[in-house]
């Protein structure tokens, strides 16, 4: 293989792009089941985790149809983005954000799906107007991580469910930022069908005063059906098209 990367056949052709053709297709079929399983008339969008996984693997997975990738620390995400912007790639933010790393994030995201807090609201909303005058980018695209453990401790990260309206409301008011909706992740060790069920609960009421907001990202390796029942309109899937990661340190 060339280190030039320059022909777009090859990432049809080696055995890790053919791994990555498989397992996408086993997600691709459990999405689908799940859908229909649920009633629904349409998938959810697939949002593939990349985080770890070497920019090669975003191309091949380019090569096979993937317009949507996930990604959770600005450093590797902008790395990727950069190397990659000949691809036709939305990539989305979804871990814990830094205020001081909005600036960077405003460069290549398409959305933020872990505002938790003001001022990452405040950041962003800076940074993007930044970026729209100097590039003329379109508007972010805003999801608010709610938290959906039971205690307080919130390990998984995400705004407690009483404070969504709050940050909803500044999102709103912040040019160049759009409110699309609320992301999640289950909590360890409990049903997923019931904390799938708290959020949609909270995504009925923000639609309540903010309609268009009707995003409602949840949904991983582990738990996507039960995320696709409770109506979940994007899904984060890593690890079962990927392979494992080394664990986080
Ligand atoms: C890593 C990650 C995912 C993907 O998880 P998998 O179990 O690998 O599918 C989804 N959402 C968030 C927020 C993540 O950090």
């Amino acid at each position: 293989m060339t280190s030039q990367g320059n022909d777009e056949a090859q990432w049809h052709d080696d055995t890790r792009a053919e791994e990555l053709k498989e397992r996408l297709a086993a997600v691709h079929h459990r999405i689908e089941a799940a859908t229909k399983e649920a009633g629904r008339a349409e998938a959810p969008r697939l949002i593939v985790v990349t985080k770890f996984h070497p920019a090669d693997d975003v191309r091949r997975l380019a090569a096979l149809g993937i317009t949507d990738v996930g990604e959770n620390r600005d450093q590797e995400a902008a790395s990727k983005a950069a190397e990659l912007s000949g691809l036709d790639i939305r990539w989305h933010f979804i871990g814990q954000l830094q205020s001081n790393k909005a600036k960077s994030v405003a460069k290549y995201a398409s959305s933020v799906q872990s505002i938790d807090r003001p001022q990452v609201v405040d950041a962003l909303a800076k940074a993007i107007a930044r970026e729209q005058d100097a590039t003329g980018r379109d508007d972010l695209d805003c999801y608010i991580q709610v938290s959906l453990d039971n205690d307080a401790g919130a390990h998984r990260g995400g705004a407690a469910p009483s404070a969504v309206g709050e940050l909803a409301a500044r999102i709103e008011s912040s040019a160049g930022l759009r409110l699309s909706g609320l992301m999640a992740v289950a909590p360890l060790g409990a049903d997923p069908e019931a904390a799938f069920a708290k959020l949609a609960g909270i995504s009925a009421d923000l639609r309540v005063d903010y309609p268009a907001a009707t995003g409602i990202s949840a949904g991983m390796s582990q738990d996507l059906e039960a995320a696709v029942k409770f109506g979940a309109t994007h899904l984060r899937i890593g690890s079962d098209i990927l392979g494992s990661r080394p664990a986080v340190g």
